[in-house]
């Protein structure tokens, strides 16, 4: 059974974050330390904690957070010029949060996509 994380507490509003949206499928929140203007977070109800664990039966989840990014990335005024959608996955990856997340980052130019 996966543990959960802070993500979970934020999908039951036990504890308090900046959600724009929420389905019964995703939720969506802005990054508490945001990389860029536009910085939120898109993550599936169900704990899932890393790509690795992904499944069949999570594919619609998991679709539902292209749709919304890009529902997203238009209410943030970002979908013209452009944004980056970033989902890290382990140590390597740089994931901190084992609630698997899609990172919608945008609102000026990001360089390239790998920086040391
Ligand atoms: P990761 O490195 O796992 O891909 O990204 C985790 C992200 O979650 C980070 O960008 C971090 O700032 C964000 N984050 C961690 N804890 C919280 C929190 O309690 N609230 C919010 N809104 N964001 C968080």
């Amino acid at each position: 059974m996966a543990e959960e994380t802070i993500f979970s507490k934020i999908i039951r509003k036990e504890i308090p974050a900046d959600v724009v949206y929420q389905d019964d499928l995703v939720t969506a929140f802005r990054d508490i330390n945001p990389r860029a203007s536009s910085h939120i977070l898109i993550i599936p109800n169900k704990l899932i904690p890393t790509v690795n664990d992904v499944e069949e039966q999570d594919e619609r989840a998991l679709g539902r957070l292209f749709t919304v990014a890009k529902k997203l990335a238009a209410e943030e005024g970002i979908d013209q010029d452009g944004y980056r959608l970033i989902v890290n996955c382990n140590a390597h990856g740089g994931q901190e949060v084992y609630h698997i997340h899609m990172h919608l980052v945008g609102g000026e130019p990001l360089g390239p996509m790998l920086v040391s």
